[in-house]
């Protein structure tokens, strides 16, 4: 079983006299440096001169460039996208990290495939968010947290386990509960939700809407059904709080006969869709594949998305959001 960390296993005062640096000010580099700054850890900003400099300057943080804030940094958080951590690893992290130091990943990808094989005189830790930025520092500002995975993949000083745990708490996630993981296992849980879970639920809409549309129903019923109501969100939060089948208790009889009488007929055909997927994944296939991508300069990346966001759908879905006053930022 898995342990579970909360605030009473961490201790914060570990972190006193440490600066954390927070290389990076995007979704999670801000939400981190907030959330560190309001439970006391004196934090430092890394970037690049630009807008995102700006704007860490303008929430009151001492910025630097990458590899200064790294120099003056104990602890480095890395929150830049994965497919530019090897390339700013080498040239800007690596050679200015303080040795016994450590270095935190908020996602294992570049550490899993072995794009960055950090110094064996500092720490390498995992702090992996199930949230995104906003949501990380809206739960803290309202006192609760979001869940994270944790891991230690080198402990250089012995102590990278109350470090990354004091760290946990000091952004919230041990409020909610931190769980024992690995980067395989982080990583690997992360693509396979992004390859197998979501292409399942993305290709569901689809077929649906083209089925549907074909046989006559009108656009606009089958997308407020299908999507822009907004009931689904409600479902999924009820799964979240009720669990998977017991919030079918809350849909009517003939919905949870409907339901559960036709999953069979689904379920067995993904099975090896799902199987493949993640043996990608383990292999590393896909990670070759993504890294081929990016040194094409993401030509099929581009061409899909230019494919997806031109679909039919795309535009009945923009022209009814514009039709139907709903308020999505109340759902
Ligand atoms: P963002 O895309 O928001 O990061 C933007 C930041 O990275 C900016 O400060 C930007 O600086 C900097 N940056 C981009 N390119 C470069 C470069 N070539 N050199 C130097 N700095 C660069 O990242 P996220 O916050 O989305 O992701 C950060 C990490 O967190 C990743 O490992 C990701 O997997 C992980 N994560 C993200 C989640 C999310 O919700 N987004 C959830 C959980 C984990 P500038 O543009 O100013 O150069």
């Amino acid at each position: 079983m898995a342990r579970i960390f909360y605030d009473e296993d961490a201790v914060l005062s570990i972190l006193d006299g440490s600066t954390v640096g927070i290389i990076g000010y995007g979704n999670q580099g801000r939400a981190w440096a907030m959330n560190l700054r309001d439970s006391g850890v004196q934090v430092i900003v890394g970037n690049v001169r630009d807008s995102y400099w700006d704007r860490a300057v303008a929430d009151g943080f001492h910025v630097y460039g990458i590899s200064e804030a790294v120099e003056r940094s104990d602890i480095v958080c890395i929150l830049i996208p994965d497919e530019v951590q090897k390339t700013v690893y080498r040239s800007q992290v690596e050679p200015y990290m303080k040795s016994n130091g450590m270095i935190v990943f908020a996602h294992g990808f570049s550490i899993r495939y072995g794009l960055i094989n950090p110094r064996r005189d500092v720490d390498v830790a995992l702090l992996a968010p199930r949230m995104i930025g906003v949501g990380v520092r809206k739960l803290y500002e309202s006192g609760y947290g979001a869940p994270a995975f944790v891991a230690v993949k080198q402990d250089a000083t012995g102590v990278a386990w109350p470090k990354i745990l004091a760290l946990a708490k000091a952004l919230g996630f041990t409020r909610a509960g931190v769980i024992e993981s690995s980067f395989e296992e982080e990583t690997e849980l992360d693509l396979f939700t992004e390859q197998a879970v979501m292409p399942i639920i993305i290709s569901t809409f689809l077929k649906a809407y083209e089925i549907l549309v074909s046989r006559g129903y009108s656009v606009e019923a089958v997308l407020t059904e299908l999507i822009a109501s907004g009931e689904l969100i409600e479902v999924f939060r009820q799964v979240c709080k009720l669990g998977l089948m017991s919030q079918l208790i809350l849909h009517s009889k003939t919905s949870q006969y409907g339901q559960l009488s036709r999953i069979g007929r689904y379920i067995d055909r993904i099975h090896e869709p799902m199987v493949r997927s993640l043996e990608e994944i383990a292999s590393g296939v896909f990670s070759e594949e993504w890294v081929r991508e990016q040194e094409l300069g993401y030509l099929n990346f581009r061409r899909l998305l230019e494919e997806a966001l031109s679909l039919q759908i795309e535009k009945d879905s923009e022209d009814l959001r514009r039709r139907l006053r709903i308020p999505y930022d109340m759902l």
